[in-house]
């Protein structure tokens, strides 16, 4: 089970870890883009990881590039986390009341993100992105979200909309489950498109809360916003009363100390009213967050009408984590980053390049991804228009050769600073066998 026969079994401790998953979890997995649908294979079940590498059950050592799909920032098991939760640890897992850790998490992301004056901690970027939303539709007392093909923000059912063609076509329900009138809520743009904002506001301004944005989209692969983009966004939604929530839960304290917006911020039109956060911030624990504006954040329960809750939400050990990671990210990691980020994509140019396999590699800070295409990739339809099996042969051969990748053709490439000198020659030296595979 699991594997495709392009990918005969040969992870014996996964695959056995996989017959008893599946008897028990739909796919044998807990969140869907862990299994290998996409690249075919089996999953590899993960014992432990050090530094930049990941151990499997069956003793195989990889370098990863996944980093927990982005969280991992310092690489596993930094030592000043592991300090910091242990210490949280002795003092107790969850109070249920307010606690140090959590204001202190909260402090961090105030000082780093000028624009965001208050935060409300969660624990996941789907809840962030959720409460957000009620939040603006609660401030503007409206009901129509915007958001753009490709853009994922969670599995938030009025979130999981996915393109129609053309201007404020409204979508149907891209996930069975999905009631056909909240899909109807969402209208979905495509991306990197301004004239197709212009003209939905145009006809809807005046019922659209929001728009809500990838800061800097990588989930359909890494593409970067045009210049002015965003800024158009900005200066659009001001104009018709409505919020525009930049999604920062993969770009936020990775692309720099204060995300994608400390890249390309401030906006002359102005900042992005609400943010969201996840990933790094809660430093491989469940930790996220949204905030922004404290006049809007003010409708929030207890002050205001909006009610947000959670039980955990804040959670001591999470936020301990949180913490001490957001503290080690300094301008020397995020300088560190940016070279290991410029090695890899320097050498896996080079060498697909070199096997004549067409790529376009596009970057965000050090989140990267390569599309298996010539030309730059702006928008959903675009990152789609790429040689799909080219990336499945250049994973596996990664793979086979101790060097973890997304599985997936359309998600970010994350290093760490642990990524010393050695595990990036380990990866730059899998390169060319992989792009070789990539050329059949
Ligand atoms: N928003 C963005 C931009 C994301 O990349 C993700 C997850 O990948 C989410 C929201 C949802 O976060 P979570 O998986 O923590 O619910």
């Amino acid at each position: 089970m699991g594997g495709m026969t392009a990918h005969p079994f040969d992870a014996p401790a996964s695959q056995a870890l996989l017959e008893r998953a599946l008897a028990v979890t739909p796919g044998g997995v807990n969140s869907p883009v862990r299994a290998f649908r996409a690249v075919g294979g089996t999953p590899r079940f993960m014992a432990s990881g050090t530094g930049p590498y990941l151990t499997d059950v069956d003793g195989r050592e990889y370098v990863d590039l996944v980093c927990s799909w982005g969280p991992m920032i310092l690489g596993h098991g930094h030592p000043a986390v592991v300090e910091a939760v242990s210490a949280a640890v002795s003092q107790g897992f969850s109070f249920g009341t307010p606690s140090e850790n959590e204001v202190a998490l909260g402090e961090e992301i105030v000082a780093r993100v000028e624009p965001v004056g208050q935060v409300r901690l969660v624990s996941s970027g789907t809840e962030a992105t959720m409460s957000a939303i009620r939040l603006a539709r609660g401030y503007t007392g409206r009901s129509l979200i915007v958001k753009f093909a490709g853009c994922y923000h969670g599995h938030v059912d009025s979130l999981l909309a996915q393109a129609g063609s053309g201007v404020a076509t409204f979508a149907l329900p891209d996930s069975a489950g999905v009631p056909k009138e909240m899909a109807a809520e969402t209208i979905v743009l495509p991306f990197n498109d301004l004239a197709a904002v212009e003209e939905a506001f145009a006809a809807r301004g005046s019922e659209i809360a929001a728009i809500i944005t990838e800061a800097s989209p990588g989930n359909m692969g890494v593409v970067p916003p045009a210049p002015g983009f965003t800024e158009g966004l900005r200066r659009i939604t001001a104009a018709h009363g409505a919020l525009l929530i930049s999604d920062e839960v993969m770009t936020g304290f990775r692309c720099s100390a204060a995300g994608w917006y400390g890249l390309e911020g401030p906006y002359a039109a102005g900042a992005p009213d609400l943010f969201t956060f996840g990933k790094v911030m809660g430093g491989g624990f469940p930790a996220a967050a949204f905030g922004g504006r404290a006049d809007v954040m003010a409708l929030l329960a207890p002050v205001g009408p909006v009610y947000q809750a959670g039980t955990l939400s804040g959670n001591p050990v999470a936020t301990a984590a949180g913490r001490a990671t957001l503290q080690q990210c300094t301008p020397e990691l995020y300088a560190r980053l940016d070279e290991v980020a410029d090695a890899i994509t320097g050498a896996l140019d080079t060498e697909l390049g070199r096997a004549g396999v067409p790529h376009t590699i596009q970057r965000a800070g050090s989140m990267f991804s390569v599309f298996f295409r010539d030309g730059a990739v702006g928008n959903y339809d675009q990152a789609r228009d790429q040689h799909v099996p080219a990336f499945a042969a250049f994973f596996h051969s990664m793979l086979s050769q101790g060097v973890y990748l997304p599985p997936s053709a359309f998600e970010s490439w994350f290093v760490s600073g642990a990524h010393d000198d050695a595990a990036v020659d380990r990866i730059v030296s899998a390169l060319p066998a992989a792009a070789s595979a990539a050329a059949e």
